[in-house]
């Protein structure tokens, strides 16, 4: 009805994620009009803080215009702040009855979202459900930041741990990378254009790559990194999820239940990643660079124990036992400290058979091969999809052959169109109910289990450690793995010596 009331709580209201994504992707929503009416935003942590003090610190991730002041005030308005403990049955009774008052209805909805560390999720969940529920027909929805544990056991037991004062209904575990546009555009490629649906299998791709690149080290948050390490912050997560997306079949509708359904399924046919399908690196100062911070090397950072083995760079080659991937290496690599920042999909083809350009691509008497063709989807930055294809030389008289690009391009194509930012995308879905872009906790466990023998293995110092020089544009060794499964790079890449020793 149209008087229902909704409650948004940032738990964690002083921190760092609060401050730079949750508050401002807030009032950008409000701004947009996105926000149902009558909503009200409380903040809640331990510090002792006003709205105002939020506020400020908030300030210069806002991006507010001048025409937008008077809306800005409006939103500030319907802001409160409550402080207190995070596992004190009377505090949350106590916000619990200011909820009230402030929202003027117990039964509004309530949305909690926990931008807290891990360490505290366990008791502050458990409270929420035993004394802030709202009453009924108001519902509650709690929105939970990764990490997800730190392997299948612990991320088990916080899913039980849930479990006990939630239904999964209620549960909205967020991967910031399942709202980012281009990887929500997956599932409309692949499924709408029957050029693509045709080929999208073993019969006629070779390889895929997944693949994210940071050009930044650890900049001193080096302390909690080091108990992840890179296979945990990005590949077990981020990246699974993408290739759930790339690899799953097709779904009955669009609705998240059904998507989900398909993607646990895929992953349930991948076994645990096997000790000679890892490559692992960890990058030391470039000591030729003029940047200080390029000069560090991860054990440099202060946070970071000196004998450190934890990995920044890995390169993990996966499996799908189906019958639309039997064979078909599935790719991730991700890395720190490298050369750029990007985060991209790469589907290769397969050769073409028949040897009818063989006289073409034959130099100096050395016959050369066809370039394969290759789909690029790039999540970030600069979004686009481009088709490396090969066409003829333009203008040459014979059958000169060269390569190219069709590419779409999101900023020259559509110009002035703005993109979401992934998390407006997610905190919009979760007013709406719309679960396609959250983890259900069996997806959750599919990709821990798949990840956690190495772990384990990597823990035991089982794997060796490569170190690779900061803006290195990868490991030799990775590429040489990705080139033994069958992924073929024609670029025109030189490698440098970038190690140092
Ligand atoms: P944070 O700033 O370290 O912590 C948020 C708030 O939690 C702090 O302001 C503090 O509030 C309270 N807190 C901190 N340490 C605590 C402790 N040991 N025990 C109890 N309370 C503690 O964390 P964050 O960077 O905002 O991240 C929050 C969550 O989002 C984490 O799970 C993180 O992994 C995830 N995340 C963060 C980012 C990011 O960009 N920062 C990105 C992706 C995911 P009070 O002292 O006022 O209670
Ligand atoms: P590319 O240089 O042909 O291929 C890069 C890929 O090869 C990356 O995945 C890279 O790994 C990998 N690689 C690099 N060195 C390797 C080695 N020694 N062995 C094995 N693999 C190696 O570049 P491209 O991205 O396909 O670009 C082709 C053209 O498309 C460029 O001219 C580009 O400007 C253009 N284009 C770009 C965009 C865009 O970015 N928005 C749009 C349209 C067209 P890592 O990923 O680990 O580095």
């Amino acid at each position: 009805t149209g008087s229902q009331r909704h409650v948004f709580f940032v738990f964690g209201a002083s921190g760092d994620l609060a401050k730079k994504k949750i508050y401002p992707t807030l009032w950008w929503l409000y701004r947009d009009g996105f926000i149902p009416e009558n909503t009200c935003f409380i903040g809640y942590a331990r510090s002792e803080l006003t709205v105002e003090k939020i506020f400020q610190n908030a300030a210069k991730y806002m991006k507010v215009q001048d025409d937008e002041r008077e809306k800005y005030e409006q939103f500030i308005k319907i802001n409160s702040y409550v402080h207190g403990s995070y596992d004190k049955a009377e505090d949350f009774e106590r916000l619990n009855k200011e909820t009230n008052k402030i929202s003027g209805q117990a039964t509004a909805h309530r949305f909690f979202y926990l931008a807290l560390p891990p360490s505290v999720y366990g008791n502050v969940s458990e409270m929420i459900s035993k004394h802030c529920r709202p009453e009924s027909p108001g519902f509650l929805r709690l929105i939970v930041e990764k990490p997800f544990g730190k392997d299948l056991e612990s991320s088990n037991k916080l899913s039980e741990h849930l479990n006990k004062f939630y239904s999964e209904e209620e549960l909205y575990r967020i991967d910031h990378y399942l709202g980012k546009e281009m990887v929500q555009n997956i599932i409309v490629l692949r499924f709408s254009n029957k050029i693509f649906s045709r080929v999208w299998n073993r019969d006629s791709i070779a390889a895929v790559n997944i693949i994210f690149k940071e050009d930044i080290g650890t900049q001193g948050r080096g302390g909690y990194f080091d108990e992840f390490g890179i296979i945990r912050d990005v590949i077990q997560n981020h990246l699974m999820q993408i290739l759930s997306i790339v690899a799953m079949e097709k779904p009955r509708s669009t609705t998240g239940e059904d998507i989900r359904d398909e993607k646990v399924k895929v992953l349930r046919c991948i076994a645990p990643i096997k000790i000679e399908d890892v490559v692992i690196g960890q990058y030391i100062g470039d000591k030729d660079s003029t940047d200080p911070e390029r000069q560090k090397g991860y054990l440099d950072d202060d946070g970071v124990p000196k004998d450190s083995r934890t990995p920044t760079y890995a390169q993990v080659v996966l499996f799908i036992n189906n019958e639309r991937w039997d064979g078909v290496p599935f790719i991730l690599r991700a890395g720190k400290a490298l050369n750029e920042k990007k985060a991209e999909i790469r589907i290769q083809f397969r050769d073409v058979p028949g040897g009818m350009f063989d006289e073409e691509l034959t130099e100096h008497g050395v016959k050369g091969t066809l370039a394969r063709d290759e789909l690029v989807i790039r999540v970030q930055p600069n979004e686009a999809i481009y088709l490396k294809v090969n066409t003829k030389r333009p203008g040459e008289m014979g059958f000169s052959i060269e390569g190219t690009e069709l590419d779409l391009t999101y900023n020259e194509r559509y110009q002035g169109v703005k993109l979401p930012d992934a998390y407006e995308r997610l905190i919009l879905d979760v007013f709406t109910g719309s679960k396609i872009n959250f983890v259900r906790s069996d997806e959750l466990q599919e990709a821990w289990r798949i990840v956690d023998p190495i772990l384990a293995e990597i823990d035991k110092k089982k794997v060796p450690v490569i170190p690779y020089k900061f803006g290195a544009v990868g490991l030799r060794e990775a590429f040489a793995g990705a080139a033994m499964h069958g992924y073929i790079y024609t670029g025109t890449y030189v490698w440098k010596d970038e190690r140092s020793g």
